[in-house]
């Protein structure tokens, strides 16, 4: 995170000192640089100009109105896979124009209200899906513009939780049988095939998954036009890793290279659906040290932030940097970084060598992609605030979730 930086000890993002922030708006907090989020969609922007594009953010790495607003006047389009994403990316100002739909499980309402909404394209990830679109779209006396999520069987070397390209996983439909359904789907008399898509996994940090990928649906692609079927677009999905702890992420320009030696001489248009590499390192979560708890074997610092504001370490084991947001004067000491929930599982880092004391601060880093956006209100903990910092101003984008708030669905029988 590179618009991190200490100033006589304190740690600062752009220019807002963290502890104000801290101070002002409790813990904890989720923070993000404004600077970083357009640094990552302009670098994105910058790798790819070589070849006609569009970059589809996805949502669900971080759905707040506030990001999607700004990526939005970026340029930008959008990767959905809900009709609640929907709602959003049309609240923030997004253009239904620039949006496709991806997903297994696409409701009849989700389908009905993307078109209604006019969105770019409807990535189907099933045969039944398929009939489903047509049924719905022609009650409603439209076209639905449609390609398939393809299934290219690569590996693409990331943990098995977030690979979706294999062929035992639930995504995509297999690449041998795309050429059918093509067909099938040509013949249809309410949907209009417009493009192929692919997404073969998340957090890789070998380009060459994503070339290997890229070469089976363009083969795909040149079968298709033998079945006199031309398409407008070619989404290559998302997935480019970031750097958490010592990862070395693809080079984005060089993936740009690739890619832009791929498409030379094609009509169809590139799409990409970045998520995580668009906002993991523009975030960080801050946390306040509640208790240090020294143990027979280990030591704990217990904070005021757990894993229903930040679930990747509980779900994948995933690493965040831990840093003290304070130069301290105690000497530092290794420890589980631990939160308050009731569950062996509610853990932010192990074996943390951290220079803290109670009610110290601490910052975990790079966690603006699937950090707020996988938050939940187990334990009965009111979801976090999150502050966009702007140079030397930062705005409140999201108010602390309150007690009553979380009942308010909630009714008594009687
Ligand atoms: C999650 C997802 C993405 C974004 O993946 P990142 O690893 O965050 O870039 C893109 N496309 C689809 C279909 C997804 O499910």
């Amino acid at each position: 995170m590179n618009t991190l930086h200490r100033i006589d000890g304190r740690l600062h993002l752009e220019d807002v000192a963290l502890d104000t922030l801290a101070e002002r708006f409790g813990t904890p907090l989720y923070v993000y640089s404004r600077q970083a989020l357009e640094t990552a969609y302009r670098a994105y922007a910058e790798a790819f100009a070589a070849t006609p594009h569009l970059i589809c953010y996805a949502v669900k790495a971080n759905s707040s109105l506030a990001l999607l607003n700004l990526f939005a006047r970026l340029g930008a389009g959008f990767d959905i896979v809900s009709g609640g994403e929907l709602a959003r990316v049309l609240a923030a100002g997004g253009d239904a124009g620039k949006v496709v739909f991806s997903g297994v499980g696409k409701s009849a309402a989700e389908m009905r209200a993307a078109l209604e909404a006019g969105i770019l394209c409807f990535n189907v990830e099933s045969e039944s899906e398929l009939h489903r679109l047509n049924r719905i779209a022609g009650e409603m006396g439209r076209v639905a513009p449609i390609s398939f999520r393809v299934n290219p069987d690569v590996d693409p070397k990331t943990h098995p939780y977030i690979s979706t390209g294999l062929k035992q996983n639930k995504f995509g439909v297999p690449i041998a049988q795309a050429r059918a359904l093509y067909r099938l789907a040509a013949s249809l008399p309410h949907l209009k095939v417009t493009g192929i898509d692919c997404h073969i996994g998340s957090q890789l940090t070998d380009l060459s998954p994503l070339a290997d990928a890229a070469d089976r649906v363009l083969a795909l692609v040149d079968a298709l036009a033998e079945d006199g079927i031309t398409l407008h677009h070619i989404d290559l999905g998302g997935g480019v890793g970031i750097r958490y702890r010592d990862e070395t992420p693809p080079d984005l320009a060089a993936y740009g290279r690739v890619l832009a030696q791929k498409f030379a001489g094609r009509r169809e248009r590139l799409l990409l659906e970045p998520g995580r590499s668009l906002v993991g390192n523009a975030g960080l979560l801050l946390a306040r040290v509640e208790y240090l708890k020294p143990g027979e074997e280990k030591n704990f610092a217990i904070i005021d932030a757990a894993m229903n504001d930040l679930m990747r370490p509980a779900l994948y084991e995933a690493y965040h940097d831990i840093v003290a947001v304070n130069a301290g004067t105690t000497p530092a000491q290794r420890y589980d970084v631990v939160g308050p929930i009731c569950e062996t599982g509610d853990f932010i880092g192990f074996a943390r060598d951290l220079a803290i004391g109670e009610g110290d601060l601490l910052a975990i880093l790079s966690a603006g992609a699937y950090g707020m956006s996988m938050a939940s209100n187990y334990n009965s903990r009111p979801r976090s605030a999150e502050v966009l910092v702007d140079k030397n101003e930062f705005h409140l984008i999201r108010e602390r979730e309150t007690q009553k708030g979380m009942m308010a669905q909630e009714r008594l029988p009687c």
